[in-house]
């Protein structure tokens, strides 16, 4: 069983993008920051952008696309989208014309040495989805850009050893700061974000013993603190008796904290 490594490039509203690869296959899930970057942290890795295998896109909003043209069209990457998003993007100049493989939501699709899972998820985009990739017994669960935990989006998630979990915003820093009315409706309405109580409500049911590492994603960078997120989110494991669970931060402009693991379960490097 090869080892997976997983590591979240950047996240955040200013841009996402996380790497998940085996000796043969790498691939990342969304592609919103600059080629640039995705090539520095690649070659951090010892790896090139001309292997990789694909881009699973969640949604057409542009922090999470940036990268998709040049990839694709000079890096012949394959780029894995579902219908909606791939038509809400054909007709924006800079992204018409590239090759999709396009997926049914719910339906599962391989890449290489990895499973993916693609399920819908409420957020103010065309046909937004989330994904559980699996490789051999291994499950990633990803839960960003999410507006409300669906029975579906909690199902989805069980089981996960590796959760990358949105923790967009404390709702009191939401309510106080000075955006405007409409759009604090739209980060904390069903189609928005999920905030540090809403994510460790989800985390409080889909957290099961496999689990070893959270990853808490898309933090605001106003209406939210990092204390804060990893509080709610540790409190939370306490709660529950798995405060060996792994919490770490993602970051806008740095990696995270990388994670290796193999399908004996045992945490490898870190
Ligand atoms: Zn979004
Ligand atoms: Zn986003």
């Amino acid at each position: 069983m090869p080892q997976v490594t997983l590591v979240n490039f950047a996240s955040g509203s200013t841009g996402n993008c996380t790497l998940l690869a085996t000796e043969n296959t790498r691939v990342l899930i969304d592609a919103g920051i600059s080629t640039k970057r995705i090539r520095t942290h690649l070659q951090e890795l010892e790896m090139d952008v001309d292997q990789l295998d694909g881009v699973c896109v969640t949604h057409e909003h542009s922090d999470h696309i940036q990268a998709l043209p040049i990839l694709n069209r000079k890096h012949e990457v394959p780029l894995y989208g579902n219908a909606g998003t791939i038509q809400s993007l054909a007709h924006k100049k800079k992204f018409e014309d590239l090759k999709w493989r396009v997926f049914t939501n719910g339906q599962d699709f391989d890449i290489g040495d990895f499973s993916f899972h693609p399920f819908s998820i409420p957020h103010d985009a065309y046909d937004p989805v989330s994904y559980v990739v699996t490789c051999g017994d291994i499950r990633v669960g990803f839960a960003t850009d999410i507006g409300l935990a669906t029975r579906l989006v909690r199902h989805q998630l069980k089981g996960c050893h590796a959760l990358i979990l949105e923790t967009n915003h404390d709702r009191i820093l939401l309510e106080e700061s000075e955006r405007p009315w409409s759009l604090k409706q739209r980060i904390s309405g069903r189609q928005g974000h999920l905030s540090n109580e809403e994510a460790a409500d989800l985390l409080k049911e889909v957290a099961g013993p496999e689990l070893q590492r959270v990853y808490l994603a898309h933090l605001s960078s106003d209406c939210n603190q990092v204390a804060l997120a990893e509080s709610c989110i540790r409190l939370t494991l306490k709660s529950m008796n798995m405060e060996h669970v792994r919490v770490c931060m993602t970051h806008p402009n740095q990696p995270a904290e990388p994670w290796s693991f193999s399908s004996t379960h045992l945490e490898l490097s870190s």
